[in-house]
């Protein structure tokens, strides 16, 4: 059976290598922790339909691959890497952050209030996750599908401008291809 979704929005992990963007990516979509996880070649994909606020959307989400590895890095890297995908994707893009591997928290080496407070200043929602144990890794998804549904709903994003990044989906067009007016009524005989 073809799947049926109202919208479709597509994901960019980024971040830099080492964060944990593949594990993330297998968690929300297999709902496992891939502990052997090989490097990302590439971009690879992966996707899922969610239910968020009665609408049904389909969540492609691409997983991109880095070389570099540090630690406290990945923290300072953030910048960088939100004005690429403000740039290169689209200013209006909705962005979460995740603080991965929120179990490690003995080994942590970036307070809450800080990630917060960059959080906030670059508007930014934030959450913190854990790959490992399932952690905030499907709410970090849905807040983000929410956010954009509401989004759409106010008319600050348009699934129909190219590269916004959403479409709407086959149950959606469905209803836009008819007129309003003709939403409510019975369908009437064709009479050819
Ligand atoms: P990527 O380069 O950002 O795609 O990072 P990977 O998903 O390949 O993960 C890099 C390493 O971090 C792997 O060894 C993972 O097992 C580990 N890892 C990923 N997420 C978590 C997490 O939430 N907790 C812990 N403890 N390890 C994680
Ligand atoms: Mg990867």
């Amino acid at each position: 059976m073809a799947e049926t979704y109202d919208f479709l929005f597509k994901f960019l992990v980024i971040g830099s290598a080492g964060t944990g963007k593949s594990c993330l990516l297998h968690q929300f979509i297999e709902n496992k922790f891939k502990q052997d996880s090989n490097h990302t070649i590439g971009v690879e994909f992966g996707s899922r339909v969610v239910n968020v606020g009665g609408k049904t959307v389909k969540l492609q989400i691409w997983d991109t691959a880095g070389q570099e590895r540090f630690r406290r890095e990945t923290y300072n890297s953030l910048a960088a890497w939100l004005t690429d995908a403000r740039t290169l994707a689209s200013p209006n893009i909705v962005v979460i952050l995740c603080g991965n591997k929120k179990d490690l928290d003995p080994e942590r080496e970036v307070t809450f209030l800080e990630a917060s407070r960059f959080a906030q200043e670059n508007e930014l929602m934030f959450l913190e996750t854990s790959a490992l144990t399932g952690e905030n890794v499907e709410e970090a998804f849905l807040k983000c599908a929410r956010t954009i549904l509401n989004k759409i709903d106010s008319g600050e994003l348009d699934p129909e401008r190219m590269g916004s990044g959403i479409q709407y989906g086959d149950a959606s067009l469905r209803q836009l291809r008819q007129p309003r007016s003709a939403q409510a009524v019975a369908p009437q005989p064709c009479g050819c």
